[in-house]
């Protein structure tokens, strides 16, 4: 599955609608794109390479990822946490004192990138399953 195929599942579950447009032919229906999908990029009846409408770029723009986050529920906070703590490379290191250890999962937190807070949100709210890489 890719960040695009991903990013219009969080964007659906956002309440928007996503839409592949291509300037000639405007609007290509789901099923259309379906049938098409081994030339997923293009217009299936000029080639001209299709254009994602009502979809932010959740992998990688970051104030898109934060108002993606908004629609957490306060007891998805916690798991989505979680998970994005793992996504974002947080190791747990049994040296570590209990503060330092809270500090690190905090600043992977803080400073995780949008696409990893994509796939965390995602995974939260089980728009894919973590094998969907
Ligand atoms: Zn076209």
């Amino acid at each position: 599955m890719t960040n695009e195929e991903k990013s219009i599942l969080i964007a659906k579950h956002l309440g928007k609608d996503p839409v592949y447009t291509c300037y000639k032919h405007s609007v290509i229906s789901e099923e259309r794109m379906q049938e098409n999908k081994e030339f997923f990029n293009v217009c299936p009846w000029c080639n001209v390479v299709l254009t994602l409408e009502d979809c932010p770029d959740y992998f990688n723009d970051l104030n898109a990822a934060h108002e993606m986050e908004k629609a957490l529920k306060w007891e998805q906070r916690k798991q989505f946490h979680s998970k994005l703590a793992d996504i974002s490379g947080f190791s747990y290191c049994e040296a570590d004192t209990r503060e330092e250890t809270d500090l690190e999962w905090a600043c992977h937190i803080c400073h995780a990138e949008a696409k990893d807070r994509a796939e965390a949100f995602g995974l939260t709210l089980n728009l894919w399953m973590a094998s969907q890489k």
